[in-house]
């Protein structure tokens, strides 16, 4: 088959723009990606030919090469592993996008992230054109006869050809070093780079010529935790997770008995972008004695603890275990249950030792952990102490128990609000009479909370409920009697307030549930809650956004019998009657309710229309030519 020419899938094209153009100090990280890949390839392999051992009869040992040609100005980086067919090369170096290629250009462009985090987004090959010019590859797949032979400059496009040149069986990839990068033709260098980096890559890595392995080239999980050392295994960390972080958590278990296994696990500091992509990879590596399987098990770890990282070394799994033999495996299953048992107690002992320190796994994890409130009901009673939320009125993050052991007398529930942001969730006017009296509210921002919390529904026989939702008591809780008093008779209810309730109802019936006196409010004269047992608003949206639903809830308009609004709205309902003019408040009163609750307004026009009219009224003097107004004294001027 002639050479053919493709262009790099549009976002590609740009990135390589980014990491060939820009000079960057740690441009040697291309070779810790390149050898990373080459590893993979021969672990693949490994696996194929436990059930096809022909594939790997001619060659068995598995070994990454490298060359330096001083003449030529390339570095050569050789393996036996896989190899490529020529679709998969077409797919993989150049014109199917993958899925960290757009997070990774953004995050580059907005500085939050640099080139040496190329690996974890999955495009750690282009890294090769920070050192290159040209890049050549050569690859066979094992037990094919054909080769092909890829080939790029970087700059926008790439021939894939058949290949006179390549390897018996796996890849071969020329690198024609650019002018200031000669530095990698020399071997001391060469050698530094694949100690600091590749030192635990599974695979020997070699000099052409040398028998000698520039790395150990050993399994680190399975020697005695007394002779690793720290920098050891955060480098170990540092290859399979493709994270460049001080790991928050290490756990390195061995388990004899029954089921035995071996753990190296670690929980990144940093949480990687795709920590909510379901085709997220580089989770935890499932090993049978020394043979890797799978880095995509579902079996092994469940999603609530995918921020895991490392790798599980089975005993007794059988070494020809296929992908699918892994589903509903009874032995799996136990190595999973050990481990979940394993990972929360360790996750107990940090957050009882040190809440701050805590604070920051919470901070990059929490959100995820709370799924195993619903998925995993029979660890549930392990993972509610590890629970921690905000409240109103408090910097630090607190736990249930502590929560509870706040609360005030009289207080029969768990009060919490759900919202996007701790920012416009503690300025919700539904707290303010939880605030005025000092009932403690949780702030729940992370979506998982419109999950988790209906799904317990209690905690320690406190029912959890929502202050946007239903009626309440507050009166019944401590400090509620005393409320009222220091505002006199400016804050004593409105007269004519039910007068102006059913006035209301009748202006507003087409778009309320109904209307009713708050105990809620303390400073803003209205606000929206949805009637018991309709869905909560917050969770209404958040379907919504994801047009999981179309269809909207009426919510129940709540009034403050003692904001001055209110007052002078019920004084004139009872002296004037409807009005249209106090019909127009009434719409105006709807839509603040639906701006703080941040809902879009249903005729924006027929707002500003209202307002402008408000205001005027306002803002012209007593006795001047205020249109129809009966009396100086309007709703306005007494706000
Ligand atoms: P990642 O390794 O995270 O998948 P890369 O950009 O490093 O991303 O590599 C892209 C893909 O190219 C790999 O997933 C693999 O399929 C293929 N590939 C790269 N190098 C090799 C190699 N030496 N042998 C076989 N396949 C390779
Ligand atoms: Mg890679």
């Amino acid at each position: 088959m002639s050479e053919q020419t493709h262009s790099f899938q549009a976002e590609v094209s740009r990135l390589l723009e980014i990491v060939a153009g820009a000079l960057y100090s740690n441009s040697e990280i291309f070779l810790r990606e390149l050898v990373s890949n080459a590893s993979d390839a021969c672990d693949r392999l490994r696996y194929l030919a436990l059930t096809e051992p022909g594939l790997t009869a001619e060659d068995p040992d598995f070994a990454i090469t490298l060359t330096a040609d001083k003449d030529a100005g390339t570095l050569v980086v050789a393996d036996n592993g896989l190899g490529m067919s020529r679709d998969e090369l077409v797919e993989n170096l150049g014109t199917i996008a993958r899925s960290g290629t757009a997070a990774f250009l953004k995050r580059l462009e907005d500085q939050s992230a640099d080139v040496n985090q190329i690996g974890q987004f999955g495009v750690g090959f282009y890294s090769a054109f920070m050192v290159a010019d040209e890049v050549t590859v050569d690859t066979r797949r094992a037990g094919e006869a054909a080769a092909w032979c890829w080939r790029s400059d970087g700059k926008g496009d790439f021939t894939v050809g058949e290949s006179a040149d390549a390897p018996a069986r796996g890849t071969r990839i020329i690198l024609k070093l650019k002018p200031d990068q000669k530095e990698y033709l020399e071997p001391e260098r060469l050698r530094r780079i694949v100690k600091t980096y590749s030192d635990h890559v599974a695979v020997p890595v070699r000099l052409t010529g040398e028998t000698e392995n520039l790395n150990t080239a050993s399994a680190l999980w399975r020697r005695p935790k007394s002779e690793i050392t720290d920098a050891q295994y955060k480098e170990f960390y540092h290859h399979v997770a493709h994270a460049f972080d001080e790991p928050w958590l290490r756990a390195h278990f061995k388990a004899e008995g029954v089921v035995e296994y071996t753990g190296l696990l670690y929980i990144p500091a940093q949480p990687p972008f795709d920590l909510f992509q379901p085709e997220r990879k580089h989770g935890v590596k499932l090993y049978v004695k020394r043979v890797f399987i799978t880095d995509d098990c579902a079996e092994l770890i469940p999603p609530y603890l995918r921020f895991l990282k490392g790798v599980v070394d089975s005993e007794d799994l059988p070494l020809n275990i296929s992908r699918e033999m892994l589903q509903n495996n009874p032995l799996l299953a136990k190595i999973r249950g050990a481990i979940v048992k394993r990972v929360l107690a360790d996750l107990k002992k940090r957050a009882e030792a040190d809440a701050e320190d805590y604070g920051k796994f919470w901070g990059a994890f929490g959100a995820v952990l709370k799924e195993g409130l619903y998925e995993d009901l029979g660890r549930r009673e392990d993972l509610l102490p590890l629970l921690r939320v905000r409240t109103t009125g408090r910097e630090a993050l607190t736990s249930l128990d502590d929560y509870l052991a706040r609360m005030k007398e009289g207080q029969d529930a768990i009060y919490f609000i759900t919202g996007d942001d701790l920012e416009g969730l503690a300025r919700s006017p539904q707290l303010e009479g939880f605030i005025s009296r000092g009932v403690e509210v949780l702030l729940l921002t992370d979506p998982v909370d419109e999950f988790w919390v209906p799904a317990l529904q209690s905690y320690q026989d406190k029912p959890f409920r929502s202050v946007t939702q239903g009626a309440l008591d507050l009166d019944k809780v401590a400090g509620g009697a005393d409320k009222p008093a220091e505002d006199g008779e400016a804050a004593a209810e409105a007269p004519g307030l039910d007068a102006m309730i059913a006035f209301l109802r009748l202006t507003l019936k087409e778009q309320v549930k109904d209307v009713r006196a708050s105990e809620r409010l303390t400073e803003s004269p209205v606000c929206l809650v949805a009637d018991e047992g309709d869905m909560d608003m917050h969770l209404e949206r958040l379907l919504r956004q994801h047009q999981q639903i179309s269809q909207s809830f009426k919510r129940i308009l709540e009034v403050n019998p003692r904001h001055p609004l209110i007052r002078a709205l019920s004084a004139r309902v009872t002296a004037n009657g409807a009005a249209a003019e106090l019909e127009e408040v009434g719409h105006l009163l709807l839509d603040q309710a639906l701006i703080m609750e941040g809902e879009g307004l249903p005729d924006p026009a027929a707002f500003s229309r209202r307002l402008s009219a408000a205001v005027a009224r306002g803002l012209v003097p007593a006795g001047g030519t205020a249109p129809a107004e009966e009396d100086g004294e309007s709703a306005g001027k007494k706000a």
